[in-house]
C-alpha cells in the first residue's frame, strides 16, 4: 500500500516558513518581496492559474501586482512593460503567464526578463545556473516535486529515477535536480524504445507526460516512489493525472496524488523564488 505524499500539506509548512521570513524581511529591512504576474488574453485555465499565484501572495504577504493585457497586445507592448517591472524596485519577481497568444515570441519575452527577477527559472542565464547546479532559482515544478520527495525522507543518491518527459518546464530540469542530488537518471520521451520496461526498473518514476491512464501497474515495481505531474482531465472531465492510480497506488511505498499532489507545491515554490529574488536585494 502506497503513502500518499500529500503536496497540500507539505506546501502548508513551506508556506508558513515563507510567511515568517518575509515578515523579517519587512521588519528588519523594509523589504515587501513583490511579484509582478502578466496575463496576455482570456484564456480561462490561465486566468485560474493567475489568480492563484495572486492568492499564494496574499497568504504569504507579499505584494502581487496584477497587469492584464488584451489577446491582441502587440510584443512590444508585451515587452515595454517587461522593460518597466525590470527597473522597478517594488518587484521582485515578474511572471509571464505561458502560453502566450501565437504572435507573441515566448522566448523572446522569457529572454527580456531580468534574470534576477525570473521567478519561473526559464531565463537561458538561470538554466544554465541550473546545469552547472549554481543557481539563484530553481523551476517552480521539479523543486516542489524534490521537496516532495525530500519529505518522504527517502534518500535519493543511488536510486534509479526515471523522468517520463523533457519540456523545458519539467522533465528536463527533474532530471537535472535528481541528477544533482546523486541518482542515476534516465530520461524518457516519445521516442523511447521499452518504456515499460524502462520505468518499470524506476525506484523513483516521475510522470511528466500529459496523458490520462499513461502509467499502468505493469511499468511499476514493487516498492517504487511515484510522482505524478500530470495534470488531465478523464473522460468525465475530471481532473486526473498520467498515472492510472487505483491499479498503481498498492504497487508503491510513496505516491502522489491528483489533484493535491505536484499541483500545490508550484504554487508554493513560486512564492519561494520571489522571497528570494527579494532577499538578493539584500545580498542573502
Ligand atoms: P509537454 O507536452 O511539453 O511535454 C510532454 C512530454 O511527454 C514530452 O517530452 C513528450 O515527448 C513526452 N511524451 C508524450 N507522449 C509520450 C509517450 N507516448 N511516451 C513517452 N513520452 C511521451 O508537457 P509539460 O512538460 O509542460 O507538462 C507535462 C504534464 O505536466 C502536463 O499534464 C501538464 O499539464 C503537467 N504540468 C503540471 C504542473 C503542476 O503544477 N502540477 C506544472 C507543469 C506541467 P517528446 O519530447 O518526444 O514529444
Amino acid at each position: 500500500m502506497g503513502n500518499l505524499i500529500s503536496g497540500k500539506e507539505v506546501s502548508k509548512t513551506i508556506r508558513s516558513r515563507i510567511r515568517e521570513e518575509a515578515q523579517k524581511l519587512r521588519e528588519d529591512h523594509g523589504i515587501q518581496p513583490g511579484l509582478a504576474v502578466i496575463l496576455v488574453g482570456n484564456d480561462p485555465a490561465s486566468q485560474i492559474y493567475v489568480r492563484n499565484k495572486q492568492k499564494a501572495c496574499e497568504e504569504v504577504g507579499f505584494h502581487a501586482f496584477e497587469y492584464k493585457l488584451s489577446e491582441n497586445s502587440t510584443q512590444e507592448q508585451l515587452l515595454d512593460l517587461i522593460g518597466v517591472l525590470n527597473k522597478d524596485n517594488k518587484v521582485h519577481g515578474i511572471l509571464v503567464q505561458l502560453p502566450l497568444p501565437d504572435h507573441i515570441d515566448e522566448q523572446t519575452v522569457i529572454d527580456t526578463i531580468s534574470a534576477e527577477k525570473d521567478v519561473d527559472a526559464f531565463h537561458p542565464m538561470n538554466v544554465g545556473k541550473i546545469m552547472i547546479g549554481n543557481y539563484d532559482f530553481l523551476p517552480c515544478t521539479p523543486a516542489g516535486v524534490m521537496e516532495l520527495i525530500d519529505s518522504t525522507g527517502v534518500e535519493i543518491a543511488g536510486k534509479n529515477c526515471v523522468v517520463v518527459g523533457r519540456s523545458n518546464i519539467v522533465g528536463k530540469p527533474m532530471a537535472m535536480l535528481l541528477l544533482h542530488r546523486n541518482a542515476t537518471v534516465t530520461i524518457c520521451h516519445s521516442k523511447t524504445r521499452n518504456l515499460a520496461e524502462i520505468c518499470a526498473g524506476a525506484d523513483i518514476l516521475v510522470s511528466a507526460v500529459g496523458r490520462a491512464h499513461f502509467i499502468k501497474a505493469d511499468m511499476v515495481k514493487e516498492g517504487a516512489m511515484v510522482i505524478d505531474v500530470g495534470m488531465n482531465h478523464d473522460e468525465e472531465g475530471k481532473l486526473c493525472g498520467d498515472v492510472e492510480f487505483a491499479e498503481v497506488e498498492p504497487k508503491t511505498s510513496y505516491i502522489t496524488p491528483v489533484p493535491g499532489g505536484v499541483g500545490p507545491m508550484t504554487i508554493t515554490m513560486l512564492m519561494q523564488n520571489t522571497l528570494r529574488a527579494a532577499q538578493m536585494k539584500i545580498g542573502k
